[in-house]
């Protein structure tokens, strides 16, 4: 039967046992070690108002001052009413590993009399990194790709213990579709434990009534159970409670930490009891770095490019748009590009009928050589043949019994 057959067709698949080391186990380190070489590009935006320790959270993370400290400039008519961004590329180093980190500070976000627009040239920003990544991919050279594409935005919310402020929602609502948004109470050391768990709990619902997507760790059926407990653990502890320093601060047991001191103790950064800074870097640099990249660039980035390219296409007849256009670019590329196949298959063609022609005189060449030799060699035996006829012939008159030769010898002899 059929069933049979097909349960005979699967026993044919035999499992290998390996008997000694192939290799492909190291594929990952493989992958691992180029990325290495190559080093690790990590963009990450810091949004917030000024003052809610932005710039300490930076530096305390990736433990260098990568964010200058700011010159309190007092509020004046001369300071631009606008949000700035400000680009601040570092090489970082460890244990052999590069990463070029990004950080993308906005100063002046809320920080204005009337903040309703303060999420705009963040969003412009991060659109037009899209459009720069979408121009290098259309265009028909593509080996020196930089990839400026934000991975991460952490947007700093005040510890006001309440819940979130309009500019919040509104800031999470405009950006949540374009970026991985990280949400974090600032200085939570400002806050008791108790107000913290609330605040959390009041800041999740109000992330869920308004169907903000924050980014979240994903487990699925292929991960190992430590991975999957990590991610829970992760995911409990968010939106982060964090507190940055760059100072190093003494405990009542004598330990040098990095820390704030407060009459009442310390509270140590790098101590998951005390806040959850540990937690965000560890997932935003040990765990969850490729996760946040392949994010931006598979979803949010192709989501972006999909509306971007449909927008573009419906206007493709208007002469204003047209030199602009990445679906025209592209029809462009692909007519040269056809044109370029066509000129190589005609070039192929020629040098193809050029080698049938040489191969088809050499072929008929060794055919009249072949026929000479064969007509050489008949001649040859030819002749060997009538020499062979000639001697038997010979031969036979030779013995024949009553021929008049011998009758005339044996008369002559023994008569
Ligand atoms: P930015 O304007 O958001 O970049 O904020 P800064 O990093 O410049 O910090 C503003 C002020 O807040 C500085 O005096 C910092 O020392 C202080 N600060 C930064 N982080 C914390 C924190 O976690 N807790 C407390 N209590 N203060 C902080």
């Amino acid at each position: 039967s059929t069933i049979n057959d097909n349960t005979a067709k699967a026993t044919n698949v035999v499992k290998k046992k390996l008997n000694g080391y192939v290799g492909f186990a190291n594929l990952p380190n493989q992958v691992h070690r180029k990325s290495v070489k190559k080093g690790f590009h990590f963009v990450v935006m810091a949004v917030g108002e000024s003052g809610l320790g932005k710039s300490t959270l930076v530096n305390t993370m990736f433990n260098s001052r990568l964010i200058p400290e700011k010159e309190e400039v007092p509020p004046s008519t001369e300071t631009p009413q606008t949000v700035a961004i400000q680009n601040i590329s570092a090489d970082i180093q460890e244990n052999g590993v590069k990463l070029r980190l990004t950080v993308v500070d906005t100063p002046g976000f809320g920080d204005f009399v009337n903040n309703e627009e303060s999420w705009k040239p963040i969003l412009m920003d991060i659109e037009s990194r899209f459009d720069s990544y979408l121009a290098q991919e259309t265009r028909a050279n593509r080996t020196k790709f930089v990839d400026n594409r934000v991975h991460a935005c952490i947007y700093f919310i005040a510890p006001t213990g309440h819940s979130l402020r309009a500019i919040d929602i509104e800031f999470m609502k405009k950006l949540h579709t374009k970026v991985n948004l990280i949400p974090v109470i600032a200085k939570a050391d400002t806050m008791t434990e108790d107000e913290i768990d609330a605040f959390k709990a009041r800041i999740l619902a109000d992330i869920a009534h308004h169907n903000i997507q924050i980014f979240r760790p994903t487990s699925d059926s292929f991960d190992d159970p430590e991975t999957v407990a990590e991610n829970r653990e992760i995911l409990s502890k968010m939106p982060f409670a964090v507190v940055g320093s760059e100072k190093e601060v003494q405990t009542p047991d004598g330990r040098m930490v990095r820390g704030r001191k407060y009459p009442w103790g310390v509270i140590e950064v790098d101590n998951e009891e005390h806040n959850d800074f540990v937690k965000l870097r560890q997932m935003l640099i040990r765990t969850h770095m490729e996760e946040l990249k392949e994010y931006t660039n598979l979803t949010l980035y192709e989501n972006y490019r999909t509306a971007k390219l449909l927008s573009l296409g419906k206007v493709q007849d208007d002469s204003v748009f047209r030199e602009y256009n990445p679906v025209v670019q592209m029809e462009e590329e692909k007519r040269l590009h056809e044109t370029k196949l066509q000129k190589m298959e005609a070039e192929m063609n020629t040098v193809f009928q050029q080698k049938v022609q040489e191969k088809e005189q050499k072929l008929k060449q060794s055919e009249e050589e072949l026929y000479a030799r064969h007509k050489e060699m008949k001649l040859a035996l030819e002749k060997q043949r009538q020499d062979l006829e000639e001697k038997k012939k010979r031969l036979e008159t030779s013995l024949r019994p009553n021929t008049p030769d011998r009758k005339v010898k044996k008369g002559f002899g023994f008569k």
